[in-house]
C-alpha cells in the first residue's frame, strides 16, 4: 500500500492530531496540526500533501523500503 501520510521530518507513520480548543478553531482559524510520535515535530496537512508516497506496510505499521 502506498501512502504519503507520514512525518515529513523522520518519515514515521506514527503521528497524532493535536487537539485545538474551540477558540482557536472558530475564532482564529488555526490550521489543523499533527505531532509525530517519534521525533515530536509538528506539521500540517499541507506538509503531508508535499510528501512523496512511500510503500506502507499495514500490518507492521512501518516503512517497507
Ligand atoms: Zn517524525
Amino acid at each position: 500500500m502506498k501512502s504519503n501520510h507520514y512525518c515529513p521530518k523522520c518519515k514515521s507513520f506514527s503521528y497524532v492530531r493535536i487537539h485545538r480548543g474551540l477558540f482557536q478553531k472558530y475564532i482564529l482559524g488555526v490550521r489543523q496540526r499533527y505531532q509525530c510520535n517519534d521525533c515530536n515535530s509538528t506539521f500540517t496537512n499541507k506538509d503531508i500533501g508535499n510528501n512523496t508516497s512511500l510503500d506502507f506496510d499495514d500490518e507492521k505499521n512501518s516503512i517497507v523500503n
